[in-house]
């Protein structure tokens, strides 16, 4: 089916709603007529300079609305649009440009490259066609749209293949659990090369000719000014993004009534940060998903985040969720074993990865998550964890987001991190790395302390180092691998 795909979502739009604006960026606002007439010059001097169908266009540069059109431009073109992390260094951008075997790419910043058409942001206008051009997109909703490196908490990131198909259901999935509307007022706080920032944030919202508010990038003050400036009403974030707001000074003072809901996943969610939002009040539900689920694999209503407070609900309407033993036989309630994910969200595989596909595609179309998770019997799911994050204490199972969890309801803690290091005697213990909450005191005996009787002893940390700040992946969650290799301090209480 032909016109079917994305790449004509710009120009439906404009048709439907030309003078409602699509974007805000700092002063610049665009309405969808003018992002159309845009992306379609954009779309007809990249076809000028030979970009055509299954053709890889790269972006590399912070949040911005000529993301949004070099993305439409390439759909347009029936070409594969592949976003890169902004934060990489040069040889992991160089992989990726390779990797994808990208043939053009614009990016906001110098970059070292053998790539042939490379575009810069800051020549973007003068590269325009001075028409647009009437471009029939050649793409079908089986043909890759994008392809999405792992942001690579767990090692060499892999390509991700989503197809239009992939990114279109994983919208009505969305749109089916929150209900985004024609007057949505969107913030996108998350990066945009993230999977969550894109199709949970910015293209559901354009689907239903709402406004997306672009932060150029994520700072917690930027947040509330923008949420009271243009009267915010639905946001996604990782849950560190949401722990920033609430444990903020400005916290308590903050203007939130524009906001209808918020949306949190891609990170272990502690329940004392939904408490504190159901506090004041506001809807806040938790999604669990992963780039290669386009995201969405289970959603929990706002309706429901009371009564399952800290669980990540129910699978999306379109897609079929499993948890299993590792003989892929189904675990009973309450029983942890791995999340499968199928339906038309799931990823095709990895770009130029027949190995990495095989070992996480099943034949009949299951995805393998690498997550942990319990159903209850309702068939909520509540994420456990990595698989790779477990660690085994005296032959006990230690999740560390259960630990984080609990270490995150002392109050002058605002982010926490846990791992599982070595230990002579147990096999492995547990080490927290804490950020205290600004102005606060925290010293390491305070956590164990803290988690005296709130924790089986087998569970508290060993080791806590109090430190400024936690190392990142571009989209702002903790990456481990580097916590996990640090010295070891002084034990925080006795072994
Ligand atoms: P990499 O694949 O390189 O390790 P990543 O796993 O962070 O990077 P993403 O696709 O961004 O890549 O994140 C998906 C992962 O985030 C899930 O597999 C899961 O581990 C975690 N996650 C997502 N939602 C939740 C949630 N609600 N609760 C706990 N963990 C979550």
């Amino acid at each position: 089916m032909r016109n079917a795909g994305l790449g004509s979502w710009p120009a439906r739009r404009a048709a439907m709603s030309p003078g409602v604006t699509a974007l805000i960026f700092g002063e610049r606002r665009t309405t969808y007529a003018e992002l159309y007439e845009r992306t379609s010059r954009l779309a007809a001097a990249l076809r000028a300079a030979g970009v055509g169908p299954g053709d890889r266009v790269a972006y590399l540069g912070p949040n911005h609305p000529s993301f949004v059109e070099t993305m439409f431009a390439t759909w347009m073109l029936g070409a594969i649009f592949v976003p890169l992390n902004f934060r990489l260094t040069p040889p992991e951008v160089d992989y990726q440009l390779r990797h994808s075997g990208a043939v053009a790419l614009i990016s906001a910043g110098e970059v070292q490259t053998e790539v042939g058409l490379h575009v810069r942001l800051a020549d973007l206008e003068g590269f325009l066609a001075s028409e647009p051009a009437e471009i029939e997109e050649p793409a079908g909703l089986d043909d890759v749209a994008c392809i999405l490196y792992t942001s690579g908490t767990t090692g060499h990131p892999k390509g991700a293949m989503l197809t239009h198909g992939n990114i279109i259901w994983n919208c009505y999935n969305l749109l089916v659990c929150v209900d985004v509307a024609s007057d949505e007022i969107t913030l996108v706080s998350a990066p945009l090369f993230h999977v969550a920032a894109l199709n949970q944030c910015l293209l559901p919202t354009f689907l239903k000719g709402g406004t997306s508010v672009i932060m150029p990038g994520w700072d917690v003050d930027g947040c509330f000014d923008a949420i009271a400036e243009h009267r915010i009403t639905w946001m996604f974030g990782v849950s560190q993004m949401f722990a920033g707001l609430s444990r903020s000074p400005r916290w308590p003072d903050a203007d939130l009534t524009s906001v209808r809901s918020l949306m949190t996943g891609g990170a272990p969610v502690p329940e004392a940060l939904i408490r504190a939002y159901q506090e004041r009040g506001l809807a806040f539900c938790q999604g669990y998903g992963m780039t290669e689920t386009a995201p969405g694999a289970t959603f929990l209503e706002a309706r429901e985040s009371r009564a399952h407070i800290g669980s990540a609900g129910l699978p999306v309407f379109f897609a079929e969720v499993r948890v299993t033993r590792p003989d892929l036989t189904p675990v009973d309630p309450g029983e942890p074993g791995e999340v499968l994910v199928r339906g038309p969200n799931v990823t095709p595989g990895y770009w130029n990865d027949p190995a990495a596909t095989a070992a996480a595609l099943t034949d009949d179309g299951w995805f393998h998550s690498g997550d942990l998770a319990v159903v209850d019997e309702a068939g909520h799911h509540r994420i456990v964890d990595r698989t790779k994050d477990m660690y085994i204490s005296g032959g006990e199972n230690v999740y560390p987001a259960e630990v984080e969890a609990a270490v995150f309801e002392h109050p002058a803690v605002a982010e926490v991190a846990v791992v599982g290091v070595p230990d002579e005697k147990w096999g492995e213990v547990g080490r927290a790395f804490v950020v205290p909450v600004s102005g606060a005191s925290l010293t390491p005996a305070d956590v164990p302390e803290f988690l005296s009787g709130r924790l089986a002893r087998y569970k508290i940390p060993v080791y806590v180092d109090v430190v400024d700040d936690l190392p990142r992946t571009g989209s702002n969650k903790v990456r481990k691998g580097p916590l996990r290799d640090l010295p070891l301090p002084t034990p925080a209480r006795p072994l």
